[in-house]
């Protein structure tokens, strides 16, 4: 079988392989799946828009079975790589595997099964689910959803389970990664194995941010919570950066109850700029932002503060405002420069998807997005903030700058996530570029020495931050990344997938041949 696998993907010129090719190589590794031979546009490409690469195959897997066969094959082959795709919105490549085979996550039977176990809920899903499916069919079906976010929901639960997965609700629950308490994971080796805290532990944590190194997440059990009716969302104008910190940070240490249920900020050009200025706060084309309000003053980048409270259809809306007037009570925003509305829990998680509709009809959705993301300690915020935000991206991105405190002790240790090296709380910082395509936008070239630049500022700086979706070219640079937990890593790399075939992609390991 394997020297059939091989003779298929090496032996042939990929134009003249046949329907019939194809069914047999099914046949012989017993796929229900399909395969896809030569190339296909889906998987040598990504959200970011700036690698191409192109697989020898491009497979189907309708099952955990298939997944298992198709790593087994690849292992016994010499030099086969397998990449797991979720939905493909990685910027760097990191789904791709140049000349092996990209796994179609999505293509496996879609489940999503809603259980109780000791008077907790969970839903039992499958890893190529996307969390908007994840999110419909908890709510609706059973008033639940899970605890912690992403932004954006056309992401699969194993995609966002390989990085961390973080949202608003980060600093009261942790990301993505510390609400599931079970996996079921296809190994590098093609064992397929249920692990959790107490289970194959290592496995467990290692897959969790483990960037897609240890195996190939088939099922998750996620964590819920009952889902709120309504949420009252609010942005808040700050002129003082060391304000923004300051309320951000009070409304994430405080318990629960005693603060809003989402928490997160943005960072934008203090101009009429219709994508980077004041008229992206507003939350209602209804609103108008009064820029009377801004003392003269103020410097070139302003913050938004964004919070959203949940609401159930039991509360009166007198006491809603009560609620959300005492938490407002201490902030030092802008007083003129509040705006809200009140949506349902849905929408409010859907919010980004009305963004993408607008953007793919702008035609900067399909645009290249060379993003950067990073994970900044408190002790440097500052530092970034004028080294960065009213410096070398004044003017904006294009896009949204993200800007929002979390706390590490949400986080588990044990997981294979890497975070800056000091203190409780640290800041997500996230450059969401949208440009349009060159030349009607800066060349794309421009953008990544752009964020080079960033990242050398900071390195120069001293601050302490560590890349989030990371992404880099040498072994060396991992190394560094990874810090203290590189060792362990590269233990879970040997003992999980000892002959580097999964995620390829992530350029951390070679195959061993
Ligand atoms: P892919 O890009 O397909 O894969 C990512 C990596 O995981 C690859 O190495 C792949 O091989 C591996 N992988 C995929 N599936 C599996 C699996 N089942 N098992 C093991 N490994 C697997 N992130 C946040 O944390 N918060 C946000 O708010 C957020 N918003 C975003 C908004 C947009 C518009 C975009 C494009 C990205 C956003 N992200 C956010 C980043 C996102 O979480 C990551 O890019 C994530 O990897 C995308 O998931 P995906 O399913 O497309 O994974």
């Amino acid at each position: 079988m394997i020297a059939y696998l091989e003779h298929f993907v090496h032996g042939n010129d990929t134009e003249s392989r046949t329907d019939d090719d194809v069914t047999s190589l099914c046949k012989a590794l017993d796929l229900q799946g399909s395969i896809n031979c030569g190339p296909v546009d889906v998987a040598c490409k990504d959200f970011g828009g700036v690698k191409s690469v192109e697989p020898l195959a491009f497979v189907r897997p309708s099952s955990t079975d298939d997944v298992a066969r198709l790593v087994r094959a690849a292992g016994g082959s010499s030099n086969l790589t397998v990449a797991a795709r979720g939905n493909g919105h990685s910027i760097n490549g990191q789904a791709m595997a140049d000349g092996g085979i990209v796994m179609d996550m999505r293509s496996m039977e879609e489940k999503i099964q809603v259980l109780r176990i000791n008077g907790l809920a969970y839903a039992d899903v499958s890893g190529g689910v996307l969390w908007e499916d994840v999110l419909k069919r908890c709510v609706s079906g059973f008033g639940l959803a899970p605890r912690s976010w992403t932004d954006y929901l056309s992401l699969t639960v194993g995609g966002t389970l390989s990085n961390a997965g973080v949202s608003g609700q980060a600093f009261r629950y942790g990301p993505q990664t510390t609400n599931v308490t079970e996996l079921e994971v296809v190994t590098g080796k093609g064992d397929t194995v249920i692990c959790s805290e107490s289970d194959n532990s290592e496995l467990f944590f290692g897959v969790l941010g483990g960037l897609g190194q240890f195996g190939i997440i088939t099922r998750a059990r996620v964590l819920l919570q009952p889902a709120p009716d309504m949420v009252r969302w609010i942005r808040l104008v700050y002129t003082e950066f060391e304000d923004f910190t300051r309320d951000a940070e009070l409304l994430v240490t405080r318990p629960e109850g005693k603060s809003f249920d989402y928490v997160e900020g943005f960072v934008f050009v203090n101009s009429d700029d219709l994508i980077n200025g004041w008229p992206t706060v507003p939350l209602d084309p209804d609103h108008g932002f009064d820029p009377s309000h801004i003392p003269p003053n103020s410097g070139p980048v302003l913050y938004c503060l964004e919070v959203a409270l949940h609401c159930w259809n039991y509360d009166l809306p007198s006491n809603i405002d009560t609620a959300v007037n005492r938490l407002l009570g201490p902030l030092r925003f802008v007083e003129r420069l509040k705006f809200q509305v009140d949506l349902s829990y849905t929408e409010f998680l859907l919010r980004v998807k009305r963004a993408e509709q607008h953007a793919e009809a702008n035609g900067i959705w399909n645009a290249p997005h060379p993003w950067l993301n990073m994970f900044v300690s408190k002790s440097g915020i500052a530092d970034f903030d004028r080294l960065v935000f009213r410096s070398i991206v004044k003017d904006g991105v294009g896009g949204p700058m993200l800007i929002y405190p979390m706390l590490r002790s949400k986080w588990d240790s044990r997981t294979s996530v890497v975070l800056p090296e000091g203190g409780e709380i640290f800041y997500l910082v996230a450059l969401l570029r949208f440009s349009p395509p060159y030349p009607k936008g800066p060349p794309v070239e421009n953008l990544l020495a752009q964020n080079h630049e960033i990242i050398q500022r900071c390195l120069n700086r001293g601050i302490d931050f560590k890349l989030y979706l990371p992404h880099y070219k040498t072994q060396e640079d991992w190394k560094r990344h990874f810090g203290n937990q590189w060792t362990r890593f590269v233990e879970r790399k040997a003992n999980f997938d000892p002959m580097a075939i999964l995620a390829p992609g992530q350029r951390i390991f070679t195959r061993i041949s």
